[in-house]
C-alpha cells in the first residue's frame, strides 16, 4: 500500500517509510493512497474473535507487501501482551445503552499504550530488517511519554529522548517515565514549559546534523500513521461485543489532537455501521467551534483538569479535512498557508460533510467534575476527568437511546487524582496493583537547561555508537 501526503507534494511512500518519517516534506501528514474496505459479511465473520486476531485482519491490508502476515502476527501479540486485561479492551456498563470502552489496561493506563507499544514493536521488526538506528525524540506534557518509553524500552535500535517541562507533570506521570532504568530510555526535565519542549523538538526535526552519521529522527506523536492505523481496531472490537456489524453503535471520545477520533471516522470508511461520532473538548474547544459553527481561530491555551487535551490546535485534523475536501492537496496547503494568520474557514461544501459525519460538544472543569460526582453517584465507577468529557458529550449529543453509544475511556483515574478529588473523593484513588510500589521505584532523568545546544550535548552524549 502506498500512502501520499494531505499537502500533495512530497514523494508517496510505502508503509515502513511512513512508520519512519514525521511530517511530509512539504509540510503535510501522510495518508494511505486508499482505505481498505470491508463488506458487512466479513465483518460478521469477525464476531467472537480476540481483540489480537481481529487487529490482525484489520491491520494486514495496510502493510500488505512488506511486513509477511506471521511477522504482523508475532508484532501484535507481543504489543498486547502487555495489557493486563484480558479483553484487552473490556467494555463496562454506565447507563441504559450507555458503555465505557476501558482503553486504560495498557501498562501505562492511557490509551496511548495501544498505539505505542504496537508501534516500539514494529519499530524493533522493521530496525532490524534494514539492519539501522533510529533516534527518538518526543515532547510530552505526561501520557505520551510514559507510553513511547515504554513502547521502545526493549528495542535494541532505537535510542529514546522524552523532554517532559520541570516540576510540571504530576508525580504519577513523571515517575512513569523516569524510572524505566534500561540504558536506551533519557528522559530531559526541561527548564521551560511544554511549548519550549515542544520548540524543541521542532527544531531538532528541521535541522538534524546533530545526530551521529546515519541517524535520524522518528516521531511518536500522533503524526506517525502507524498510531493511527492501531487505534482504528477497537472501534471494530467494541461495535461486534455490542452486536455489530448487524446493528450501528455511536461513539464518544475525548478529542485533543484529533487522533483517536480520526481512527473512528476511518473504521467508519471501511465499513464499520457507526451511527455518530461525537467529538468532546474540554475549554480547548477549536474542533468543537469548527464542527458547530465553522469557526476554526486559535485562542489562548487554558490549562484544565484535563490536560491531555490541553491542545491549542490538533494536527490530525488535516487528515480529516484531506478528504473533506475530496482529497484536493492544493487545496489543503492553501487553507494550512491561511491559518498561518491564526483563523481559517472551511468551505460549505467541507463543512457539510464534516457537519454529516461529526457531533460535537464542549465541556468546562466544573461541568467536567459533576459528571465524574454524577457516575460515581449512580453507578460507583469513577471515571478520569478525560472521559467524563465524553460521557456527558454523548449524553448531550445522542440523537436516540436505542442505538448503542460507547463512550472512549482514555486513562484511569489514578493517573488524574487532582479531578477525582475535586468530584468529592475523599482518597486519590487506588494505582492498579502492579503498579503500587511506583513511589518506591527508582528514578533517573536530567535536568537540562531550555537551550537546544545544552539538549543536544545531553544527546549526543548518549546516542550508543
Ligand atoms: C492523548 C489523550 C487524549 C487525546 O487524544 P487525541 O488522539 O490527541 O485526540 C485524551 N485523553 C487522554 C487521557 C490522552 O492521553
Amino acid at each position: 500500500m502506498k500512502y501520499v501526503s494531505t499537502r500533495g507534494e512530497a514523494p508517496s511512500l510505502s508503509f515502513e517509510d511512513v512508520v519512519l518519517t514525521g511530517l511530509a516534506s512539504d509540510g503535510g501528514l501522510y495518508v494511505p493512497e486508499s482505505l481498505p474496505s470491508f463488506s458487512q459479511e466479513e465483518i460478521a465473520s469477525w464476531a467472537g474473535l480476540s481483540y489480537r486476531d481481529l487487529a490482525l485482519k484489520i491491520i494486514t491490508p495496510f502493510v500488505a507487501g512488506e511486513i509477511p502476515e506471521q511477522d504482523l502476527k508475532t508484532i501484535i501479540d507481543k504489543s498486547y501482551d502487555t495489557f493486563r486485561h484480558d479483553a484487552i479492551a473490556p467494555l463496562v456498563q454506565t447507563g441504559h445503552n450507555e458503555w465505557i470502552l476501558e482503553l486504560f489496561q495498557g501498562p501505562t493506563l492511557a490509551f496511548k499504550d495501544f498505539a505505542l507499544q504496537f508501534l516500539g514493536h514494529l519499530l524493533d521488526y522493521v530496525l532490524k530488517k534494514r539492519d539501522q538506528k533510529v533516534v527518538i525524540m518526543g515532547a510530552t506534557s505526561g501520557d505520551t511519554g510514559s507510553a513511547a518509553i515504554e513502547g521502545c524500552r526493549d528495542c535494541d535500535n532505537v535510542d529514546i529522548f522524552i523532554l517532559h517541562p520541570h516540576q510540571r507533570v504530576s508525580d504519577v506521570q513523571r515517575r512513569q517515565m523516569t524510572t524505566v532504568l534500561e540504558n536506551n530510555v533519557h528522559n530531559i526535565a526541561l527548564k521551560g514549559n511544554f511549548d519550549d519542549c515542544q520548540n524543541m523538538v521542532k527544531a531538532s526535526f528541521a535541522d538534524q546534523s546533530f545526530l551521529p552519521q546515519g541517524r535520524q529522527l522518528v516521531a511518536v506523536n500522533s503524526i506517525n500513521w502507524a498510531r493511527i492505523m492501531a487505534q482504528i481496531v477497537y472501534y471494530f472490537y467494541a461495535s461486534l461485543a455490542l452486536g455489530g456489524p448487524h446493528r450501528k453503535v455511536s461513539f464518544s471520545v475525548p478529542t485533543g489532537n484529533f487522533g483517536d477520533i480520526f481512527a473512528g471516522y476511518l473504521a467508519k470508511q471501511m465499513g464499520l455501521p457507526i451511527d455518530q461520532l461525537i467529538v468532546a473538548t474540554n475549554s480547548n474547544d477549536i474542533l468543537h467551534r469548527c464542527l458547530s459553527e465553522n469557526d476554526h481561530s486559535k485562542k489562548p491555551l487554558v490549562h484544565s483538569l484535563s490536560p491531555s487535551m490541553d491542545i491549542m490546535v490538533s494536527s490530525n485534523f488535516e487528515r480529516l479535512l484531506f478528504d473533506m475536501y475530496n482529497r484536493d492537496g492544493a487545496a489543503i496547503k492553501q487553507l494550512m498557508e491561511d491559518f498561518k494568520s491564526g483563523s481559517m474557514q472551511l468551505s460549505d461544501d467541507a463543512f457539510n460533510k464534516a457537519q454529516a459525519v461529526f457531533s460535537s460538544y464542549r465541556l468546562d472543569d466544573d461541568e467536567m467534575v459533576e459528571v465524574i460526582r454524577e457516575v460515581f453517584e449512580s453507578t460507583e465507577y469513577l471515571l478520569d476527568p478525560h472521559t467524563a468529557i465524553g460521557v456527558k458529550a454523548a449524553r448531550e449529543k445522542r440523537r436516540d437511546t436505542s442505538t448503542p453509544v460507547v463512550c472512549l475511556a482514555t486513562a484511569h483515574p489514578a493517573k488524574f487524582p487532582e479531578a477525582v478529588k475535586k468530584a468529592g473523593q475523599a482518597e486519590d484513588p487506588a494505582l492498579p496493583f502492579h503498579m503500587r510500589d511506583l513511589f518506591d521505584r527508582e528514578e533517573r532523568y536530567e535536568v537540562v537547561e531550555d537551550s537546544l545546544a545544552d539538549v543536544h550535548a545531553f544527546m549526543q552524549k548518549n546516542i550508543r555508537a
